[in-house]
């Protein structure tokens, strides 16, 4: 982390997982466990039919609500979709776009993801996108070259100005929901190489200014380790931030200096 030049943050994947009536319960054990002074913007991207639950709850302790997807059309006749000036209407702040998972079962490729953090920016909604590689691509070694085509396609047409609400997470898939986390010196090669593509496309100062999560198993054991990193400035969760002590404890590994 560097809080001097940028944001930690730290956001949790809810996938598909809850009900609306555990949110109350879980905000309340959250509220309890978290930190009282905190050093970070915390969210939780929930299922969208959640989110008015989620924001309510969400008020009284200072946790933003975020989705975990978008459709890149503006409106019209696409059953099933959801747009960004929806989600913003909705109040949503932030949105993840190009999880792995999508990317998997959903066929989105990186054109799709620029289109969506591009219909995302235009109505004010905080896109966190997602890159990482797979354990054949780190094992064959094009981790970086692969890491870094995602990141200048994800980021293709983004404007300076749009850049400063946009926020990276590096997410190795092998390294999601399987328990197998990426030791601290991997995930800050990553997103130190993400940091200087950002810097080759824009320049010293927006690259000194974006915030680039780590994802893929963190937990409260490993979460101050990955955040002392130099490069990685927040997490963003899955399985840990099903259960509140755990995603309040990953809050309270930002506090570290
Ligand atoms: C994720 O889904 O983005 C994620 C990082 O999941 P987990 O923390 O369970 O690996």
């Amino acid at each position: 982390m560097n809080r001097k030049y940028r944001k930690t943050v730290i956001a949790g994947n809810w996938k598909m997982n809850m009900l609306s009536s555990q949110i109350k319960p879980f905000m309340e054990e959250l509220k309890a466990s978290l930190p009282k002074t905190r050093s970070c913007d915390v969210v939780l991207c929930t299922p969208a039919v959640m989110v008015p639950a989620m924001i309510k709850a969400g008020k009284d302790c200072k946790v933003a609500t975020g989705a975990q997807d978008v459709s890149c059309f503006d409106k019209g006749a696409y059953t099933g979709e959801i747009s960004a000036e929806q989600l913003a209407d909705a109040g949503v702040k932030y949105c993840i776009v190009g999880h792995s998972e999508r990317r998997e079962y959903h066929g989105e490729d990186d054109m799709l993801v620029n289109a969506k953090a591009k219909a995302l920016l235009a109505n004010g909604v905080q896109p966190i996108i997602c890159v990482g590689e797979s354990l054949e691509q780190r094992e064959m070694d094009l981790t970086m070259e692969y890491v870094t085509y995602q990141v200048k396609a994800a980021l293709g047409g983004i404007t300076a100005a749009q850049l400063r609400r946009c926020i990276i997470a590096y997410e190795p898939i092998w390294a999601i929901g399987t328990g197998r986390t990426a030791t601290a010196q991997q995930a800050q090669e990553v997103c130190e190489e993400i940091r200087a593509v950002v810097r080759k496309m824009y320049g010293a100062r927006p690259a000194r200014a974006i915030s680039i999560l780590y994802g893929g198993s963190m937990n409260a054991k490993n979460a101050a380790e990955l955040l002392a990193q130099p490069d990685i400035d927040g997490g963003l969760i899955g399985g840990a931030s099903l259960k509140p002590a755990d995603f309040a404890a990953i809050v309270a590994a930002t506090a570290q200096e």
